[in-house]
């Protein structure tokens, strides 16, 4: 059920990652809150479809404004909104399968716009709302209910992927620990143009991995998840290719570029520039 829709009646299974991401994401929202002074509903949250997308119908507290669109178009969506209210902080919630499968065609236009909008992108290696079909980021070889003899492809790195697709800001979290995530969330907010923050939220139902992440002592399985070292200079794109390329779960901010305009910046120029011309100059420029 919905706060915001009382017909809307969906649930995540109990100790799916996504719990913590939604924690997460309000904690962010409560910081922005008390940084900005601005009001709740100066945030919008575009979903995507998806075990992860239905965040937008579970946030608790205060309810920021928010958009359940349509499989794989949140980053589309989200530009609109941006477009439309620049002064709207707008964070996009999604799943791997969702964001890196049919949504993956929308990464590298908006990454070359720097639109100025905060993905929070649910990692759990599977579709787990219709029931457990691998998606872009499950191991090659693992059987799921749609590779019932293994997955055939090989997995896509999504953080090497956003590195080569010019995004400029990347950080990396884990469900299971919600404050630091929501730091992390904080400093996409701030970061003037596209953030991505790629969160490790296991699915328990379809494919539990919180133990990988976490490790167990007993069990002899070391943790995956790492803190990013104070010395890792996040403005170097060549530090970050070899951060990630480290393996396991890296936890801190990878990548960030200060130094490019956002879309909303760059348009201003342009706009700029074409204030200073007459009509008859728009016109020509136009004249095929
Ligand atoms: Fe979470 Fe998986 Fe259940 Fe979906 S199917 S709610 S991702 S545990
Ligand atoms: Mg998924």
């Amino acid at each position: 059920m919905s706060k915001k829709n009382p017909e809307y009646d969906f649930k995540w299974c109990p100790g799916c990652g996504d719990f913590g991401v939604r924690r997460a994401l309000e904690f962010a929202m409560i910081n922005r809150l008390e940084e900005t002074g601005l009001p709740i509903e100066n945030n919008v949250v575009v979903a995507g479809i998806g075990c992860s997308g239905n965040l937008v119908h579970l946030l608790e507290g205060e309810q920021p404004y928010g958009i359940h669109g349509i499989h794989g178009r949140t980053l589309p969506v989200a530009m609109g909104v941006k477009m439309a209210r620049p002064e709207l902080n707008v964070v996009i919630v999604a799943g791997d399968g969702d964001f890196l499968s049919i949504g993956g065609e929308h990464i590298a236009p908006q990454a070359a716009r720097n639109v100025n909008v905060t993905a929070v992108i649910m990692d759990n290696g599977v579709y787990g709302l219709t029931k457990g079909q691998s998606s872009p980021t499950t191991e090659m070889g693992t059987i799921t209910s749609s590779t019932p003899f293994g997955k055939i492809e090989e997995d896509l790195d999504p953080l090497e992927l956003y590195l080569t697709l010019g995004v400029s800001f990347i950080a990396s979290g884990f469900s299971g620990q919600p404050r630091v995530l929501a730091q992390l969330i904080n400093e996409g907010m701030n970061h003037d143009g596209m953030a991505m923050i790629h969160v490790q939220s296991p699915c328990v139902t379809y494919n539990d991995t919180f133990q990988l992440i976490k490790g167990n002592a007993r069990e002899g399985i070391a943790p995956a998840m790492w803190d990013i070292p104070d010395e890792h200079d996040p403005s170097s794109k060549q530090a970050a290719y070899e951060l990630v390329q480290q393996g396991g779960l890296p936890v801190g901010v990878i990548f960030k570029d200060e130094s490019r305009l956002s879309l909303e910046g760059n348009m201003d120029t342009i706009r700029a520039k074409a204030r200073e011309r007459s009509v008859e100059q728009l016109m020509a420029a136009y004249t095929f």
